[in-house]
């Protein structure tokens, strides 16, 4: 019998208490009744991005749509954007941003390591006129976190927008909005916030808006000012995701029944469980000390094809690792630790990866992951 356990980096698994609020029936978007739920689950969403001044905006699409949202609301025409690159997800921001018709100079960072501040700074010293500074703050493709709270500060000293994707990063990492100054934050509902893919979220700030009300590029479904005015109407421009909304209620006040600051410290733990399983078995980690709490990028073993082990724990057993993509494919396995986890899932995690590596050959001790993963969540290690 196979069980789904999806262990990838968005969608995420969904606690059956949220599904369930998404087959509520049916209620009509302007009423009463959803603008309450509306209106509650945007002052949640500050909770989230630990933001007080800051107005959050949910979007109907996946994590893209408020990528592109960010690049349309944010620009002129004729602006100069900086954009840091260390894997696919910084890659697309350069892409919005080119397609836009925004003169994009970019930081190209080595796969499986996080962007120095410092390089971000001498790119910021010798281009004026820069005007939007991209990052990422959990790098998925990778398994790389950045130091947004180190980049912030240099941005802003520099006059420039710090516009960042958190997608796969909220819920598992801090992200404090407000203490860090961040002017523009975005996440989608199926990485850490425990939902089914098809919302986003936007949090911007004061200095955003400034900026957002001389923007002149092209908008009209992703026009944050229009979603500004219906907001203090605790309502939305067009038609809502109505049942993806309820559900997100549910997942909010899981969320905060646990605590943020209990959520960050699940995810450290299990992923530092996760990354010492990993190392128990004699695998390298891809991001060594750049390793982010949502997922473990781990090295593929020489001679052993991970993706062919992937394929075979999904198909057979349900257990659902991912593996690189493009010129990472076949190099790593990625074993994603957001959201709906908690120590067993980690335990069936690393006894599929055993199992795995075992059927391919490779000279695993079986046990030997299980048992440590199993001796730091007991609190013996
Ligand atoms: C998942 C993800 C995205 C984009 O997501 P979609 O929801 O597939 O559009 C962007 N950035 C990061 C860091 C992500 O993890």
């Amino acid at each position: 019998m196979k069980k789904n356990y999806l262990f990838t980096p968005g969608p995420t698994m969904v606690p059956a208490e949220v599904s369930l609020a998404e087959a509520l029936p049916m209620i009509h978007h302007r009423t009463p009744q959803f603008s309450q739920i509306f209106y509650e689950v945007s002052e949640d969403l500050k909770y989230l991005f630990q933001t007080k001044t800051g107005e959050v905006f949910t979007l109907m699409s996946s994590g893209t749509g408020a990528m592109e949202a960010c690049v349309a609301n944010v620009l002129a025409r004729g602006q100069k954007a900086l954009v840091v690159i260390s894997g696919k997800f910084g890659e697309r921001w350069a892409e919005l941003c080119t397609c836009f018709g925004i003169e994009t100079i970019t930081i190209d960072v080595e796969n499986g390591k996080a962007v120095n501040p410092s390089d971000i700074e001498a790119v910021l010293k010798k281009t004026p006129g820069i005007k939007v500074v991209f990052t990422t703050q959990s790098e998925t493709s990778t398994g790389v976190v950045h130091d947004i709270k180190a980049i912030s500060p240099i941005v802003k000293k520099y006059g420039a927008l710090m516009v960042v994707d958190c997608i796969s990063a909220i819920g598992v990492h801090p992200l404090m909005m407000d203490e860090w100054a961040i002017d523009v934050a975005i996440t989608g509902s199926q990485k850490g916030c425990m939902m089914p893919p098809g919302l986003a979220f936007a949090c911007v700030n004061s200095t955003a808006w400034d900026v957002i009300e001389k923007a002149d590029l092209p908008r009209y479904y992703w026009d944050f000012r229009k979603m500004r005015k219906d907001l203090k109407d605790k309502t939305t421009p067009f038609t809502p995701a109505v049942s993806l909304v309820m559900a997100m209620k549910t997942a909010l006040d899981m969320l905060k029944k646990e605590g943020i600051e209990n959520v960050w410290k699940r995810h450290a733990r299990l992923a530092h469980a996760t990354r010492e399983g990993a190392k128990a078995l004699g695998l390298e980690l891809f991001a060594g000390e750049y390793s982010s709490n949502v997922l473990t990028a781990i090295k593929a073993p020489k001679g052993i094809d991970v993706d062919k082990i992937i394929k075979k724990l999904r198909d057979e057993t349900g257990v659902t690792f991912t593996g690189g993509q493009d010129e990472l494919k076949g190099k790593i396995i990625r074993i994603g630790h957001m959201g709906y986890v908690n120590d067993f899932d980690m335990l069936i995690a690393i006894a599929a990866l055993e199992k795995g590596l075992y059927e391919a050959g490779y000279p695993v001790q079986l046990g030997e992951g299980l048992a440590t993963v199993q001796s730091i969540l007991v609190g013996k290690k």
